[in-house]
């Protein structure tokens, strides 16, 4: 069966032997992905347009498509993921959240729900007593007639449903706001001020702080190190540096391999200049402006191939072994998940 958002090739089946398949352990788990279906997004809303965003590259991914990608990508593999719906401006978030409640109940999948900041705590609840939801994904978007500029935590995660979570033990993976992302001093203000009001709540910066180029980990991962009880994941992130530092200042129990699909089934690689990256891709794209001659195309696997290679060298590069592997790839996420999941019972 073939997957609608890209075509597995020669190039990917030898870059996956030679440079995952060595390594690759058994099990996997996929802490930060998006699962959709067309109807969940409100056709008749305008949806809000972030400027930088590669778009065009995939549309909504069922958990059927999200299986059988992973089937493809990584065979002999068994795959379990946390996800979420896409957070778009006009997505119908009930609906979304409702039937990754019920794609994933009984599995050992698990989802999050997203929320609206305008949302009373009772609905928060509601949505996160759903079966197999053990937490909430909010996005800057998700604020009413947000035009985009630099919200607060708070905005796009307000006190009144962070209370909630932290009462129930919840988990929150949380897309920072603002341009200047980690090397804002008021995003880590906020996060220590989260983690200050709300200990019991399991905190995951998404995307390492979306660090994508070197500065942003540079100046923000420091401030984040001293507290054990912030998690991250590493969905988006190719820059080996990038790794390398969060590695090393955070440690790999803290950190969790994630892919952010059905984004990066685009195909190509990375480049990083001062604060931009940019996406080298064989794909046909609206943005894709930066092309190299089809001889070099040519050699283009998955970007997601490209992360996980870039991840998985620095963990050797640095010294450790399959047993930081493991635990970044499938262990650390498996073991804070079955904490929640036992909290839930109550929930
Ligand atoms: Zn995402």
């Amino acid at each position: 069966m073939n997957h609608p958002y890209f075509e597995y090739n020669d190039v990917d089946r030898r870059f996956f032997e030679e440079r995952l398949e060595p390594w690759l352990p058994e099990r996997l788990f996929d802490a930060h992905r998006h699962v959709q279906l067309p109807e969940h997004l409100d056709e008749s809303q305008p949806a809000y347009e972030r400027g930088a965003f590669p778009a065009g590259i995939a549309g909504p991914e069922s958990v059927e498509m999200a299986r059988l990608g992973y089937a493809i990508m990584f065979p002999g593999r068994n795959v379990e993921m946390l996800a979420f719906g896409s957070p778009q401006s006009n997505v119908r978030a009930e609906a979304n959240n409702a039937w990754v409640s019920s794609q994933f109940e009984g599995t050992l999948s698990c989802g999050l729900a997203l929320n609206r900041p305008d949302w009373e705590p009772e609905t928060l609840l509601r949505e996160l007593r759903r079966p197999a939801i053990i937490g909430a994904k909010p996005y800057e978007r998700l604020i009413a007639d947000f035009e985009g500029g630099d919200a607060s935590v708070f905005d796009l995660m307000p006190h009144h449903q962070l209370e909630v979570l932290d009462e129930l033990g919840a988990w929150l993976t949380l897309h920072l706001p603002r341009k200047e992302r980690l090397a804002d001093r008021n995003n880590l203000l906020e996060i220590a001020e989260l983690r200050a009001r709300y200990p019991n709540v399991v905190l995951v910066i998404a995307h390492l702080g979306r660090s994508y180029a070197g500065r942003y980990a540079r100046e923000g991962f420091p401030a984040l190190a001293e507290d054990p009880g912030i998690l991250f994941d590493n969905s988006a992130v190719l820059n080996p540096a990038v790794h390398a530092l969060a590695l090393d200042r955070f440690g790999p129990e803290r950190i969790m391999w994630a892919s952010d699909q059905p984004i990066f089934y685009m195909r190509g690689r990375r480049r990083w200049e001062g604060d931009r990256y940019i996406n080298l891709t064989s794909g046909d794209y609206a943005w894709n402006t930066d092309r190299q001659p089809p001889e070099i195309e040519a050699t283009y696997t998955l970007s997601l191939y490209e992360a996980m290679a870039a991840c998985a060298d620095t963990i050797f590069a640095l010294g450790y072994g399959a047993a930081e592997v493991e635990a970044v790839f499938h262990g650390n996420a498996r073991a804070k998940i079955a904490e929640v999941l036992a909290r839930k019972e109550a929930w």
